[in-house]
């Protein structure tokens, strides 16, 4: 993800600076804007921190054959709530905001995310700094197609966002050999949402990975096994 050289989260210390829009199409309880925020040329990816608090600002552009209402609400709900958790000893929550349907308060420029969801079936992906595109249903190897259930929606959506938002590879195809065991992939008991799309939100290892990194201004992928200290720290060295 190219991304301008800001640090928002210096600029934005104090969660007193952030003001609710009240006359926004979002739930301001839940969507909370920065004051300034849109008074920069913020990137898709913002990241807020203040002593207690660590607020991500996930700007989207959805759209697509299966961009129905309920698909479009399964996305936001399905990142803001899988990443949401504690770390460090503060919050960490994610302000998804779908730029397409929030027309009246952010600007048009607002550099976005695309995520494309196809009335179909096939193989999801997400790529670092995007797009993300989001198929409704999977083909099994028998040749028999599937939809998914909005939880499992919900929960790819937060995976793919892994890749697009935060810049994190697949565990499950690493492509770096773990410096202990040579694997090019690791261990299949690893507990991450960038291992299984399906049911497991993020963790404290994910955590680890996106704010020691910073990972949401990398340029490139972040790897896991680029981070054996992080990775010895959470699974011990050579059990990953
Ligand atoms: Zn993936």
């Amino acid at each position: 993800m190219t991304q301008p050289a800001l640090s928002l989260d210096q600029v934005y210390k104090t969660a007193t600076q952030w003001r609710d829009n009240a006359t926004a199409n979002v739930n301001p309880r839940r969507n909370p804007y920065p004051a300034d925020l849109y008074k920069t040329n913020a990137p898709p990816v913002v990241v807020v921190q203040s002593p207690t608090n660590i607020v991500v600002y996930a700007h989207l552009d959805i759209s697509g054959t299966g961009a129905t209402t309920a698909n479009r609400q399964a996305v936001v709900d399905g990142i803001r709530d899988r990443w949401a958790g504690t770390y460090d000893n503060k919050t960490v929550s994610v302000r998804t905001i779908d730029v397409s349907t929030n027309k009246s308060i952010v600007p048009s420029n607002q550099p976005s995310i695309g995520v494309n969801i196809i009335d179909g079936y096939g193989t999801s992906t997400g790529w670092a700094g995007g797009p993300m595109t989001l198929y409704t249903g999977w083909t099994d190897k028998a040749g028999v197609n599937h939809s998914y259930t909005s939880r499992q929606f919900q929960q790819m959506a937060a995976h793919e966002f892994g890749h697009s938002g935060f810049n994190l590879k697949d565990t499950y195809t690493d492509g770096h050999p773990n410096p202990d065991t040579g694997l090019a992939t690791t261990n299949s008991q690893i507990v991450s949402i960038m291992r299984d799309p399906f049911t497991t939100r993020a963790q404290q290892v994910d955590y680890d990975m996106i704010f020691q990194n910073r990972s949401w201004e990398s340029s490139s992928y972040i790897h896991y096994s680029s981070r054996p200290d992080i990775m010895d720290a959470h699974f011990g060295a050579g059990n990953w």
